[in-house]
């Protein structure tokens, strides 16, 4: 299981960018824990750095000082099971002639098998479908000294049609930042003004990455819609001619990945959340004494929920800050021991109480069973679970790497038996209707995985070999 990964760009005339790719980075750390890295650029020559780790140990001050230039890009990514390496970590840095450029990728592309056939690669030669990506535009990039100062984009308008699949890209040649959102804008992508400069732009996976480095929001980035910055401001234009352009923005986004305090389609998310959990605790009421969130990501659904039933909220399990995401331990076991290790109940709060336990959603079911058990030991005399999303039965192929579909507690046990499997006194899930209610956004989302329908075609089983 994977997360989306974070993209990052600044266009800065005047200012040097490392600290600030750095904090924006920093701000979307939760979208990917494995790697970081930068590419900046001097007007003349692109300087990249990148290491495995969080943003805080894969720069210093040295590091960044050494990055310098008012331009530049970041990426964070996500850690994945024996593909935590060095070359997978991003900004991708290609040449050609004298010219270079970098990229950083947030998505997984779905005809990675069918584009290495067309290119006459060997089946699975690239690391990853960013550096599949880099590949294809190096092909198409005029290096070469006299070469039109708009090089990179026209490479783009060339490759970017042939991309099937979740793509929002952060790119960057000498002189420009470039953005990138697929037609379907799976994954976000959005627009801000850098305060204080004369014609200073960002863009950025989520919204509090422009608020943490002073930039104001300008807009989301549109699905299929490319923004080239450079010293004349901004210019968008729309390179997939052929190809139907609909939002089906990850509603996954809403439900767990974002940042609580990003706006996506104009909606606050945490706001969005509480107002899941009022609308669960309309659809599935119960009776209790306590209801509580499995922290951090139910806790705004859990407030939602008590507002709304009139149960008292309050917290019944305590998080370890400092523990790494636990979806990626490799057997079932590992997986449990990870929850305890990552959680422990407050049993003053819970002893002898009816509980509705929220969290955002089940996936393999080793959080939920393990926090029934735990919560039971702690002395709840009941414990009912409330997830703010429908149940999740199917794979993601557009950048979460979800188990197959044998993996998904959703896709193995029918709903009305998951109480029993889990241990808990019930289980419910909000509906999908209830989910879009909530946010406040009937259309324009992806929810494959909720529904089995897939916006783009995906194989099921498909197995590419690195997402990000
Ligand atoms: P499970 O233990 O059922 O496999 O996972 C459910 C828990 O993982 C929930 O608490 C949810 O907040 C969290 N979660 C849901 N999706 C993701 C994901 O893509 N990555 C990570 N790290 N956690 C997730
Ligand atoms: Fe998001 Fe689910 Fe669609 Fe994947 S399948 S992009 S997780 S809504
Ligand atoms: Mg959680």
């Amino acid at each position: 299981m994977r997360d989306a990964c974070g993209v990052f760009g600044v266009y800065a005339p005047g200012i040097e960018v490392s600290q600030l790719i750095f904090d924006g980075l920093f701000a979307l750390q939760h979208r990917g824990q494995e790697s970081a890295g930068m590419a900046v650029s001097d007007d003349e020559e692109i300087f990249v750095s990148k290491d495995m780790g969080l943003v805080t140990s894969a720069f210093d001050a040295r590091k960044l000082a050494a990055l310098q230039g008012s331009l530049g890009i970041g990426h964070v990514r996500y850690s994945t099971q024996g593909e935590s390496t060095w070359q997978n970590a991003q900004p991708v840095y290609r040449a050609n002639g004298r010219a270079g450029f970098a990229l950083g990728h947030n998505g997984n592309l779905t005809n990675v098998a069918a584009l290495e056939v067309e290119e006459g690669m060997l089946a699975g030669v690239m690391t990853s479908d960013s550096d599949l990506i880099a590949e294809l535009v190096a092909k198409e990039f005029d290096g070469d000294e006299d070469a039109p100062s708009d090089a990179l984009e026209t490479a783009l308008v060339k490759v970017l049609p042939r991309l099937e699949g979740a793509f929002s890209l952060a790119l960057l040649d000498a002189q420009h930042v470039i953005g990138v959102r697929d037609p379907n804008g799976y994954r976000p992508l959005c627009l801000g003004r850098l305060e204080g400069t004369d014609g200073g732009f960002v863009i950025a996976s989520e919204s509090p990455a422009l608020d943490i480095v002073g930039a104001s929001f300008v807009r989301e980035i549109q699905p299929g819609e490319m923004v080239v910055i450079d010293g004349d401001g901004v210019r968008s234009s729309f390179p997939f001619p052929e190809v139907r352009v609909e939002s089906h923005l990850c509603i996954f986004e809403f439900v767990y990945f974002a940042r609580p305090d990003s706006r996506l389609f104009g909606k606050e998310v945490h706001a969005a959340r509480r107002r899941m959990g009022a609308q669960l605790a309309a659809e599935s009421p119960v009776e209790a004494d306590l209801v509580m969130g499995v922290p951090d990501s139910g806790v705004p659904a859990a407030e939602g929920f008590a507002e709304r039933s009139g149960i008292p909220f309050g917290h019944g399990l305590v998080k370890n800050r400092y523990i790494g995401r636990t979806f990626i331990a490799p057997t079932v076991q590992a997986r449990l021991d990870a929850v305890r290790r990552k959680f422990n109940p407050l049993p003053e709060s819970i002893a002898g109480k009816r509980l509705v336990v929220v969290d955002d959603s089940i996936v393999r079911g080793p959080t939920a069973s393990q926090l029934v058990r735990m919560l039971r030991e702690a002395g709840a005399a009941e414990v009912h679970l409330r997830i703010s999303s429908p149940p999740f039965a199917w794979p993601c192929f557009y950048g979460i790497d979800t188990p197959d579909r044998g993996e998904l507690l959703a896709a193995q046990v029918p709903v009305e038996e998951i109480a029993a499997y889990l241990g808990a006194d019930s289980v419910a899930y909000l509906s999908l209707d209830g989910l879009h209610r909530a946010i406040g956004v009937e259309r324009g989302f992806c929810s494959a995985c909720l529904t089995g329908e897939y916006p783009t075609p995906v194989t099921l089983r498909e197995k590419v070999p690195s997402r990000t």
